[in-house]
């Protein structure tokens, strides 16, 4: 028998900006996908309009274009099993619905609301817990109650109703989970789930199920909330007589502290975002790329979370990444996000990315950097990047280079306070004046030093401290050279006049 082609697929609901947990889920998706030479498809599931939120579908495909992970088939790109939009599907539901109602795992109900709610109260003052299952669906008002002339009836005349799955009575339901391994869950726990709801449109289970089944895809790999719906998704499948896909359940990310899921609230509490990319909506978010960190930091640190590569090597790349993936080894226990690690990671990103495309990234932190020669500033972040752990690092790392110090450290301004420092801004002053080229001026500076009995290391930290504002910053040439003579006259000057 020849294998199947692998086909998998990320399937987020269009109800807000996307969160780094549904990130991670894509990556696996996608890292499975390109091991195996399958096929990577991004499906929108949006029945329930109720929950959609303008833009989230535009958030979602920029945030994969973003992070580099490509799709092969999905909305606007199209494909073979198209339509990728499920609000697009309503016919193929429609015409699967009446399958699972022909031959009697599925069935019309017309409880209202009310009715139900009633029925809830009931089970609540015995202490128990509402089922619409085997146990009481005789009672309650649906087909498999009424007389059928009754159902015709109710429904030509346009009754509000529900189409409910008839789960079984009595069944060990055996699931399998490549993560999780083998588990065994009772049938009488599961309830006669609603599979189209009274405006017509599929829920989350029936649509899921049916459009894996139509889009082949063979495995179905998402975030642990949606193991409990495992069993019920099996009970589905069987029921259609359709083949299963293979499930993997991803472990949970968990917020820093370990204690609870990666949410936004914590994600602010300790100082970061839980985005890729900013959202724009009623209320806007900064994403990871406006923190400064690069698509190829997050992509190598979220592989991270629930699998460790079989490699000595922490720094890998995409197709990297892709190589070496293997869904078999990602562990069930739930993954602390650690932002150090992120920093870390993002940090030796930084150090194999291009300059000309940290430039980029850098203009996305922060706007006054559109507005300076792009060519120097690549050279800029070419000097600093050494020490930047994210992009935003990088725009106080090189500003020195661009703008005269406002700030002096006062520190730095006490260490070189002694006696001698007028001498040496007034030696500074003159030698930018008539030293032939900024390649000559720290030597002449030190020469002079000599010659007035001055220790090269006052002059040089002086000099620093006049360019950079502090201590810091790289080697004194390199900043002599790129700001020029002149504005190394001009901070002197100004130093002079202001500290002195
Ligand atoms: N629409 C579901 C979600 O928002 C998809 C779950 C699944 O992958 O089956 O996460």
């Amino acid at each position: 028998m020849t294998k199947k082609p692998t086909r998998v697929r990320f399937a987020p609901s269009p109800t807000g900006p996307l969160h780094v947990g549904g990130v991670r889920t894509a990556l696996f998706n996608y890292l499975f996908a390109k091991k195996n030479d399958g096929a990577f498809v991004l499906r929108i599931e949006d029945t329930d309009k109720k929950r959609e939120v303008e833009g989230a579908e535009k958030y979602i495909l920029d945030s994969l274009k973003w992070c580099g992970i490509s799709v092969d088939e999905g909305p606007k790109i199209g494909g073979e099993y198209g339509p990728y939009r499920q609000s697009e599907r309503n016919r193929l539901y429609n015409k699967e619905i009446e399958s699972l109602l022909d031959s009697g795992h599925a069935y019309y109900a017309f409880d209202s609301e009310e009715e139900l709610s009633n029925q809830r109260k009931e089970c609540e003052k015995k202490g128990e817990t509402f089922m619409y299952n085997w146990r009481n669906r005789l009672e309650l008002k649906n087909s498999l109650s009424m007389q059928k002339k009754e159902v015709e009836m109710l429904i030509s005349r346009g009754e509000k109703h529900v189409v409910r799955f008839l789960s079984p009575k009595d069944k060990t339901i055996e699931t399998f989970d490549i993560v999780r391994g083998h588990s065994r869950i009772d049938s009488n726990l599961i309830d006669d789930k609603i599979l189209i709801k009274a405006d017509g449109t599929p829920t989350y289970h029936f649509a899921n199920i049916v459009d894996d089944h139509h889009m082949k895809i063979t495995h179905v790999i998402r975030g642990e909330e949606w193991l409990p719906s495992l069993a019920l998704h099996q009970l589905l499948y069987e029921s259609f007589g359709w083949e299963k896909p293979l499930f993997a359940h991803l472990p949970l990310i968990l917020n820093p502290s370990g204690k609870g899921k990666l949410s936004k609230r914590s994600g602010e509490k300790s100082g970061f975002p839980v985005f890729p990319i900013k959202w724009r909506g009623d209320v806007s978010f900064e994403g990871f790329r406006e923190f400064g960190i690069l698509p190829s930091g997050l992509v190598n640190y979220l592989a991270t979370l629930g699998w460790t590569p079989d490699e000595e090597a922490e720094i890998l790349e995409i197709t990297e990444l892709i190589k070496l993936f293997e869904l078999e080894k990602v562990v069930s226990a739930g993954a602390n996000f650690d932002l150090e690690k992120l920093k870390w990671n993002n940090h030796k990103h930084i150090q194999n990315t291009k300059d000309k495309i940290l430039v980029e990234e850098l203009c996305v932190c922060f706007n006054e950097a559109k507005s300076l020669n792009e060519k120097l500033l690549i050279k800029a972040v070419g000097l600093v990047k050494e020490r930047a752990n994210t992009v935003k690092d990088l725009w106080g790392l090189l500003n020195y280079l661009f703008y005269d110090p406002i700030k002096f450290d006062e520190k730095s301004v006490t260490r070189i306070k002694k006696e001698g420092l007028e001498k040496i801004l007034s030696a500074i002053l003159l030698q930018c004046k008539s030293a032939s080229g900024e390649e000559v001026f720290i030597n002449d500076l030190k020469a002079w030093g000599e010659e007035n009995n001055i220790g090269a290391g006052q002059i040089m930290m002086s000099l620093r401290v006049v360019l950079v504002g502090s201590l810091n910053g790289v080697d004194l040439q390199k900043i002599v050279s790129f700001v020029g003579l002149k504005n190394v006259a001009r901070r002197a000057s100004r130093f002079l006049g202001t500290n002195i």
